[in-house]
């Protein structure tokens, strides 16, 4: 009786002094349907295009959430400062780019942190959203991301401007898909900063006065969840996760 009570003790030491991995991230698709507010996300920059998408986004009186590169972070830092000065938020789309599934967890860690020292460095405040490269995740990555408290940001609303279209397809594509609560996904940059993100500045120059007119409020994913900007807290609001 006294060993069986000695065992129990014992293992339930060892459960408290174990890592909570067991935690899971939030997953986040879109925000409430019950508000006429939408988020408008950019992604795999900053690039010569963002301060172009940054003027357009004051002109409608726009918040918008930027999940950067570390690696494009380090050569256009101005750009970073510029977008945190009008009031957007910056968030971590981790360093290089890489598909997180087929990498270890040490590798995971490297891209997360080292994107997280240049944000510090740049004066971002406190974030606690990520979004994968390549919509790539899975449970253990998850669960990772849970234990540092930040959630996982997909988006139920895409532009397609990754696939080349024409800025009035991407508009298009914007235009029929958005809905309250929507969180759309743009591209200011990519991996390798090579491409050109013309079709999506001027998709921009049709979608934000449609939006704009339509009545929807274009805030930051955080500001659309009700998120706190402290590292760890709680939502005011309960979020809608994906299925
Ligand atoms: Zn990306």
């Amino acid at each position: 009786m006294l060993a069986g009570t000695l065992i129990a003790a014992i293992l339930l030491s060892l459960l408290r002094l174990s890592p909570v991995w067991a935690e899971p991230a939030a997953l986040i698709v879109h925000g409430s349907p019950a508000e006429k507010r939408i988020a408008l996300t950019f992604d795999d920059g900053p690039s010569p295009y963002t301060q172009e998408i940054c003027s357009l986004l004051c002109r409608y009186q726009a918040k918008a959430t930027f999940f950067v590169l570390g690696c494009h972070a380090l050569q256009y830092p101005r750009i970073i400062r510029g977008l945190l000065k009008h009031g957007h938020e910056v968030e971590n789309h981790s360093f290089s780019h890489k598909r997180f599934p087929q990498v270890d967890k040490a590798a995971w860690q490297q891209e997360l942190e080292r994107t997280e020292a240049e944000l510090d460095c740049l004066g971002s405040p406190d974030r606690n959203l990520f979004r994968p490269p390549y919509s790539n995740y899975n449970q253990r990555f998850l669960n990772y991301l849970g234990h540092l408290h930040e959630r996982l940001v997909l988006w139920s609303v895409d532009s397609g401007d990754w696939r080349g279209l024409d800025d009035v397809a991407i508009a298009a594509n914007v235009l029929k898909g958005v809905h309250n609560g929507a969180i759309i996904i743009f591209h200011d940059g990519d991996e390798l900063g090579r491409r050109d993100h013309k079709n999506t500045v001027d998709a921009l120059r049709i979608v934000l006065p449609a939006l704009k007119s339509r009545g929807y409020e274009m805030v930051t994913v955080s500001e659309l969840l009700h998120i706190p900007n402290t590292k760890g807290s709680v939502p005011s609001e309960p979020e809608h996760a994906h299925p």
